[in-house]
């Protein structure tokens, strides 16, 4: 069997045991976990491990998320194909290309130049058309494109930016981790009448969002 067949394998083989019984039922995320390759986002040497329930590192200290997170995070943003969505910390550039799938516009900002390039690289060479990067502080948000229809911010705050409610559609979701340094609150937010509601989905551990309104620098 040749090594993208066998990958293709460990990927459905990861959406069964991983996702599927911990309540990822949104078809439109399974499909895209199904065929997003995973392996294309983390370095050469961990390849083997990308299906792995596991998150993984990615160079800079920085890591990409277990597959559960990322399958659930985008559950929870309940994306519709016409939408558009902000994500803060592309990182990999893996959970952008999840996105991608299901939103008609992505926007994604990470504060590490290095990251930034090597996830535009490989999200053009899949052909990816959809996707906007920019390296910056993505805790103020992107106001250009703004309101959006979802925000996800994959790094830890200590609470949710104002800027970033702000930049939310009436209808929208922002999904958050929320609290300590080492350790948060997965929190989904809907604007509905101006005002966010918000609901706690779970514990999770996040790297630190850096920047204006989140973390001053790496501890
Ligand atoms: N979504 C990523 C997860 C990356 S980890 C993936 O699928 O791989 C979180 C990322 O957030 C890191 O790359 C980190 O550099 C970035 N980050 C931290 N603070 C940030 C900020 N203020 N603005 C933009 N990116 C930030």
């Amino acid at each position: 069997m040749d090594r993208e067949h066998r990958f293709e394998e460990e990927r459905s083989r990861m959406v069964e045991t991983q996702l599927l019984p911990r309540g990822i039922t949104d078809e439109s995320v399974l499909l895209a976990m199904k065929k997003v390759p995973r392996h294309r986002f983390v370095p050469a040497d961990l390849m083997e491990f990308a299906y792995e329930d596991r998150p993984l590192p990615i160079g800079e200290g920085q890591t990409i998320s277990q597959p559960y997170i990322v399958a659930l995070m985008t559950q929870c943003l309940e994306l519709k194909e016409d939408e558009s969505v902000l994500e803060i910390g592309s990182g990999s550039g893996y959970q952008t290309a999840i996105l991608a799938e299901l939103a008609r516009q992505v926007y994604t900002v990470e504060r590490i130049e290095e990251l930034r390039n090597r996830s535009s690289e490989i999200l053009n060479t899949l052909g990816y058309v959809n996707v906007n990067l920019k390296a910056g502080d993505g805790s103020e948000g992107w106001p250009e494109f703004a309101p959006y229809d979802g925000i996800m911010v994959t790094a830890g705050s200590p609470e949710i930016p104002e800027v970033l409610a702000e930049q939310v559609n009436e209808g929208g979701r922002l999904v958050i981790p929320v609290g300590g340094y080492y350790s948060q609150e997965l929190a989904v937010m809907h604007k509905i009448h101006g005002n966010l509601e918000r609901k706690n989905v779970c514990g999770c551990v996040f790297v630190p969002l850096i920047g204006k309104y989140g973390w001053e620098r790496g501890k």
